[in-house]
């Protein structure tokens, strides 16, 4: 069966158990702050365990693209080495929000395994909760119940597992609960009578390992780590598909399922090297395939790498590609971005976005693996000098911050180090690196430790209505709020039952502002979104939360962002006009002083193609088109309409369309009712900040005007400097010609001089070993003409040493010029000449060995340089 196949047929059993089928959620989160990327599939559904959100169904199932790299699931350093664990996978998942509970769940997990894709029973092994004296839970006695039932014969087959495996937690706090997996035996059947499976049920062996989790949520961990029991009990499931394909393809290992097949091919292909020939090409072999569908999915969904945060992380999966396939297969030239066409052959019918975006993606990955590449010939250059200074001091271990140094700042990884040296019959001190890294890792833990205090809850009230789109003040209640701690600072949390403050998002910034009481007034000094719920973030303590507030948001901040990202839209607009329909929204940012967007565009925009533009931009504010808002619609119908739709939109969002006369987008910020109040629009700079991905940034009403304003006021002084009372343009180009034409004369009069002072100089020469000598002190104001001198004697002579000094300004200098002829047959060497006779001026230079100058600090000593020099042809 093959894997697309087995995709369809866990969609068609959960949906004839009345679920609904949902798409995957993005694997790039935006509005987390506590998650960068989806490690499971229930992270989507979040909101509504935490009860912050009604689900749209009470039984969904899907797969779920998850990425494990960063954070409480960090499986990249098995990647590769172990043959099914992933950067990036598939995970099948259903879901009951309160609705069937342990019975169904294990029930139908067991029939789909055992009855729809007939894998034998006798290969399953399951795990259940034993229980926890301390935390007051007892074994999973219900869950133990139901497998019994399934098996034919249980013994030997439910094993009581611990806290660590069976006990599932969303974070330090939060919904939680015991729960069961579904463990597959695949070993040969030799090896199933020699050892029996439940023997090796959750100990890391590769062919003993777990597909299914089943976890049931009925509690809930308060900050003081008590438990208490939920209203409504959730099932949450969650299965590798890979794993899954692979026990069902009859397979030893993920990689060698259709999932996987033909991007190894393709790999071997292009490197030469095929899979199954070595342990070591095995492992490169598996890094690189696993590797490029993490970084092609996460380009996919707006993450490009770069050099924080999320960005960060999906550099290092690439680079630890790069890495592999630099060492183990000996590929110097980027080579992964041409694996992208296959896996979007593989995948593309799944998930559309790698069709859509593959050749954004392929250039991406080259620039990346392009630098990088680079970047591992400077660590190369910097490990050999290292080298070269332990042998010189007899030493043969390379000290850990070294190598730390390497890694971190110049991306090099620690085992190319370790190799290189061993390749020199060196070590490296691998505890000082480990130290180094341990320290590193502290330094970042403490840099992003959020401790968030349990939610106080004063009014049971779900949601938060916004109200900010028509006002900009409110009467509201306070529904819930929390302390937190973030870098050592405390704040306090505050969500509200209705708000007119804008949470951070879609690029737009929050809003800030302040509430106040009959008692109090407490300043707001952000707003943010954590999933559904607007956190409005206060800087002092609040005594008395229970009394109705008044909530005002900063007026004057809310109408210049209005303007920015009213903006925003029209520069968008006018972009697909000017430029084509290629050009897509890459990022953007809206805040009360600019704004600035990035698009997909190949080359630099041209001055005219600016002016284009922001003509188009100004004509559309001065239009003065009305606000036209459609909310509460379909991502279909807004479509229709002509919005783009956007990566990033989760199933079951309404939508809403902001349309400003042609513009439509789709929107959840505040902007102005009419564009006419926008005044103006001016563009600041447009530049690359990444492969096919541009920049522009811009200023709008005053922050336009005061621009514009500074730079007439520039041009003004310009024409006050030049005395200018006409046109200041004239005025520049005139002083440029004169200047063109006093430096044509000063050159003319530099070169008569040279020539003077040439023909004095040869006067003065002297026959010394058959060689023509000149020397002497030159009268001169232009250090230049000492080399004006040298190309005339040279061009005029082929059998002379000349060695001329002058003193300028309290500085001497001294030029050495030796005739070609000279330095061939005779292997006189400018350079060494002035090295010789420097000294006398108190300096240094060098140069090539016909030609060499030197500066010194001592004019008296020309003399003597020359003198010295003369010496020096007199002994040759
Ligand atoms: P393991 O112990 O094998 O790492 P886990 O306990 O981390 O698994 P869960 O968090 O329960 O796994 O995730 C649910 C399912 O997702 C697992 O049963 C497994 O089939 C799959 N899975 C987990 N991590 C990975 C991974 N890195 N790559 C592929 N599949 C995975
Ligand atoms: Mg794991």
């Amino acid at each position: 069966m093959k894997a697309n196949e087995v995709r369809e047929l866990f969609f068609e059993y959960f949906n004839s158990k009345g679920h609904k089928i949902v798409p995957s959620a993005p694997m790039v989160i935006k509005n987390d702050p506590t998650l960068m990327f989806t490690n499971a599939g229930m992270n989507q559904f979040k909101d509504i365990f935490l009860g912050n959100q009604q689900p749209v169904s009470k039984r969904v199932a899907n797969s779920q693209k998850c990425l494990r790299v960063s954070g409480k699931h960090n499986d990249l350093e098995e990647v590769g080495r172990d043959t099914y664990h992933h950067t990036m996978f598939e995970m099948l998942g259903n879901w009951s929000f309160g609705d069937y509970f342990k019975q169904e769940a294990i029930e139908w997990g067991w029939e789909f395994l055992v009855r729809k894709l007939g894998i034998p029973e006798d290969r399953l092994f399951v795990t259940i909760f034993e229980g926890s004296p301390e935390e007051n839970v007892p074994r999973d006695d219900e869950a133990f119940k139901c497998w019994e039932r399934c098996f034919s014969d249980p013994s030997g087959k439910i094993l009581p597992g611990s806290k660590k495996d069976n006990f599932w937690e969303m974070g330090d706090t939060g919904p939680c609960g015991p729960c069961s997996e579904i463990h597959v035996d695949i070993r040969d059947d030799s090896e199933r009578k020699k050892t029996p499976g439940y023997d090796l049920v959750n100990k890391g062996h590769p062919l003993v390992i777990e597909i299914w989790n089943l976890v049931f949520i009925q509690y809930n961990r308060l900050s003081n780590g008590s438990l208490e029991q939920l209203p409504a009990q959730h099932v949450d499931t969650g299965m590798g598909f890979e794993r899954l394909c692979m026990v069902v393809q009859g397979k030893k290992s993920n990689y060698e399922t259709d999932i996987f097949q033909s991007v190894i091919g393709k790999i071997s292909s292009v490197t030469g090297k095929t899979y199954g020939s070595d342990e070591n090409t095995d492992i490169a072999l598996r890094v690189i395939a696993d590797h490029l569908r993490a970084v092609a999915f996460s380009i996919a969904d707006g993450q490009i790498p770069s050099n924080n945060k999320a960005g960060y992380v999906i550099r290092r999966i690439l680079r630890r590609a790069v890495r592999y396939g630099y060492t183990t297969l000996g590929v110097e030239e980027p080579f992964i971005y041409e694996l992208v066409p296959v896996l979007a052959d593989t995948m593309g019918n799944t998930y559309p976005e790698l069709r859509s975006w593959m050749d954004h993606i392929c250039k991406i990955i080259f620039e990346e693996e392009t630098a990088f590449l680079k970047t591992l010939g400077k660590g190369l250059k910097r490990i050999e000098r290292l080298i070269g200074e332990l042998k010189d001091a007899n030493k043969n271990i390379l000290a850990g911050k070294e190598a730390f140094e390497l890694y971190d700042t110049f991306g090099f990884p620690v085992d190319l180090t370790l190799l290189i040296l061993k390749e020199q019959g060196m070590l490296l001190d691998e505890r000082g690196f480990d130290n180094e890294m341990k320290k590193q890792k502290e330094r970042s833990r403490e840099d992003a430790s959020v401790q968030a205090g349990d939610w106080t809850v004063i009014r049971n009230i779900e949601g938060t209505l916004f109200t900010g789109y028509d006002r900009i003040d409110d009467n509201v209640l306070i529904t819930r709020y929390r302390k937190v701690k973030y870098k050592g600072k405390e704040s306090l949390q505050i969500v509200l039952d209705r708000t007119p403050f804008y949470a951070e998002s879609g690029g737009q910034v929050g809003d800030t502002g302040f509430l106040t009481s009959d008692k109090e007034m407490v300043l707001i000094t952000d707003t943010i979104r954590e999933n559904n719920m607007i956190i409005h973030i206060a800087a002092g303590d609040i005594s008395d939360p229970e009394s109705a507030f008044h909530a005002v948001a900063d007026l004057e901040k809310r109408v210049m962002t209005a303007n920015n990202h009213t903006a925003t839209h029209l520069l968008h607009f006018a972009l697909r006009s000017v430029l084509g329909t290629h050009v897509e929204q890459k990022g953007s940012l809206v805040n009360p002083d600019r704004l600035r967007f990035d698009f997909s565009h190949v080359s630099k925009m041209t001055r005219e193609e600016l002016k284009q533009v922001e003509e188009m931009v100004n004509r559309m504010i001065r239009e003065n088109n009305d606000q036209k808002v459609t909310d509460g619609i379909s991502m279909k119908e807004a479509r229709e309409m002509g919005a783009m739709a956007l990566f990033g939109e989760k199933y079951g969002d309404s939508v809403r369309v902001v349309e400003f006369g042609s513009s439509v987008e789709l929107c959840g910020g505040t902007h102005v009712t009419n564009t006419g109040t926008i005044g103006i629009m001016k563009i600041i700079s447009e530049g690359a900040i990444a492969a096919g991905v541009r920049r522009i940034e811009a200023l709008t009403a005053r922050k336009a005007e005061e621009f514009i304003n500074e730079k007439l006021a520039e041009v003004d002084e310009i024409a006050a400097i030049l005395k200018s009372t006409g046109n200041v343009r004239e005025s520049v180009e005139k002083l440029v010609a004169e200047n063109n034409s006093l430096r044509k004369t000063i050159e003319k009069f530099q070169a008569d001089s040279a020539s003077a002072l040439t023909r004095e100089l040869e006067q003065k020469s002297l026959i010394l070993n058959d060689i023509r000598f000149i020397s002497g002190k030159v009268q001169t104001d232009h250090a230049d003409i000492l080399k004006s001198i040298a190309f005339q004697i040279r061009n005029s002579s082929d059998n002379t040493v000349m060695v001329i000094g002058t003193a300028i300004g309290g500085k001497a200098n001294i030029l050495v010029m030796v005739s070609d002829k000279l330095v061939k047959s005779r292997a006189i060497n400018a350079v060494s000449i002035i090295r010789e006779i420097s000294g006398e001026i108190n300096g240094g230079g060098g140069g090539q060995p016909f030609l060499a100058t030197a500066g010194g600090k001592n004019p008296d000593g020309i003399l003597n340089a020359l003198k010295k020099a003369e010496e020096y042809i007199r002994k040759i």
